[in-house]
């Protein structure tokens, strides 16, 4: 089977998934308005919804990886990070809170707009953001530093967590790989995310490396092109203009977006 059969599959198959799982979230949450539980019946609809949940956070991972990897296009646009971060943010509140964590955005005026794909860049930042957070400790920090290098923009997204093993590190980009380590183990995640930063960063021309001490935490670096090459190719051959392809454009609310988190 080719790359292109296997990707149409894992689309085809995450699509199907979600609408019955959907639904089984619905029911569950219906149950519970047509007549008082008990405490057992109560927390068995809690595991249902908890384990619907989990599947649904998969196939919407699943679904995103396949849509991303299946278009070989970037859709450019203006992108502004600072609103794109704090959308992120706002979506991370609860998990922030849970945790106590400390998180701080710094980005220099001087970076200005961004010319690039919006979806794929809410990707990058999402799962970076959310695994700074999910992988951190109580009452950690999180920072978020964006600075202006001349043609490209270097951002940081650096956290106190549990920080990642040597051995790990060179694999850590890989589709579906997981770090084996006691602290990680409960910690549910797909293995999928920093695969969908990478593709993401290497279209738009850019760069992304990780340094990670276990224990101490772990800081993911991403250099991005103000304009990639390969949108400036797009645009000389008509294949993309700016602002012309108005239906391909994404929302820049990344509450509007399928993906779950990192
Ligand atoms: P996942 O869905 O498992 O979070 P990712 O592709 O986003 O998948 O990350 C791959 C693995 O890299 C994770 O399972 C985790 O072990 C490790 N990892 C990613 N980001 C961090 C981080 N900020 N701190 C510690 N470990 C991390």
């Amino acid at each position: 089977m080719s790359q292109d059969d296997n990707l149409e599959l894992l689309n085809t198959f995450a699509h199907d998934m979600k609408t019955p799982l959907g639904a089984v979230l619905h029911y569950a949450d219906l149950i519970q308005q047509v007549g008082p539980l008990n405490e057992s019946q109560k927390k068995f609809l809690d595991r249902i919804t908890a384990n619907a949940d989990k599947m649904l956070a998969l196939v919407k991972d699943l679904l995103a990886f396949a849509q991303l990897e299946n278009d070989r296009t970037l859709h450019v646009a203006d992108v502004h990070l600072g609103e794109m971060v704090q959308t992120i943010l706002t979506m991370l509140d609860a998990e922030i809170a849970a945790k106590r964590l400390t998180v701080s955005v710094t980005i220099a005026p001087s970076v200005g707009t961004l010319q690039a794909d919006v979806r794929r860049i809410q990707h990058v930042l999402q799962n970076l953001l959310s695994n700074a957070v999910k992988y951190n400790r109580e009452g950690g920090e999180v920072r978020f530093v964006c600075a202006d290098d001349g043609d490209t923009v270097r951002i940081t997204v650096q956290d106190t967590g549990i920080g990642i093993p040597p051995r790990a590190l060179p694999r850590l980009f890989e589709k579906f790989y997981r770090v084996k380590q006691p602290k990680s183990q409960p910690i549910e995640g797909t293995g999928l995310g920093l695969a969908i930063v990478k593709h993401a960063v290497d279209m738009h021309g850019g760069q992304v490396w990780v340094e990670s001490e276990q224990g101490k935490g772990t800081t993911f670096t991403v250099l991005l092109p103000r304009v990639s090459a390969l949108a400036r190719s797009q645009a000389q051959s008509g294949e993309l203009l700016d602002g012309v392809d108005d239906d391909r454009q994404e929302p820049q609310d990344a509450s509007d977006n399928d993906s779950p988190l990192g």
